[in-house]
């Protein structure tokens, strides 16, 4: 099988990227990502993980010629029939008229404001879709989950998004306290990239 020796990593979102880099280290790939690389965000435009990690990554291989790997993430809380979702980015996004940029404790509160309203379990699962494309067009898709529940008030400072209302099942710990390395080991990202890793890496 052919060997991916470089890799561009699809995300402008610095967590993702940090963690997609950690999680690649062992393997001795070559890594950029389409930030250092000044690439624009394409829209995302699809109402699914799998179909806007294929958005990303295809733009991303298309601009530079290399294999591009790519994730669409996000938080799934059963309170609120799935939401926030593939809209978990925009739960955080603060208007262009008060300076822009994203602020994971507004979308936290808002969470936490909607399952008051619609009381029911506090069950959730973070999803993600990692996509592998390559410059002529042809792309893998692997998915992964962790299934937990929500917990108020956010606890932690390690992580990111919406990691300090999160613990996974069977842990009082949420995902922003634990350690980096024991995220890695169960997370949504670390799941679907175990099958990114059997698909493409079988010997490692
Ligand atoms: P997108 O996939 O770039 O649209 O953004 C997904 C959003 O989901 C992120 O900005 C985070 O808010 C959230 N998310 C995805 N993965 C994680 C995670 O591992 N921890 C916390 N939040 C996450």
């Amino acid at each position: 099988m052919h060997r991916l020796s470089k890799l561009v990593i699809a995300s402008h979102n610095k967590g993702k990227v940090r963690e997609i880099g950690e999680l690649l280290s062992p393997l001795g790939v070559e890594t950029r990502s389409v930030a250092e690389l000044g690439l624009p965000k394409p829209d995302e435009t699809e109402t699914i993980f799998s179909g806007n990690a294929r958005i990303k990554a295809l733009a991303a291989a298309k601009a530079t010629g290399w294999p591009a790997l790519s994730d669409d993430s996000g938080l799934a809380v059963d309170a609120l029939d799935g939401a926030p979702g593939v809209c978990a980015a925009d739960w955080a996004e603060i208007p262009k008229s008060e300076g822009g940029g994203r602020d994971f404790n507004m979308a936290m509160w808002h969470v936490n404001r909607l399952m008051g309203e619609s009381p029911g379990p506090d069950t959730a699962r973070f999803i993600c879709a990692l996509c592998l494309a390559w410059p002529d067009g042809a792309t893998k898709v692997y998915e992964g989950r962790v299934e937990g529940h929500i917990v108020w008030p956010p606890r932690g400072d390690k992580g990111f998004g919406y990691d300090p209302i999160f613990c996974a099942l069977g842990d009082d710990k949420t995902f922003a306290e634990i350690d980096p390395k024991e995220k890695h080991a169960k997370s949504h990202r670390a799941d679907a990239f175990v099958k990114f890793l059997n698909d493409q890496f079988p010997n490692v």
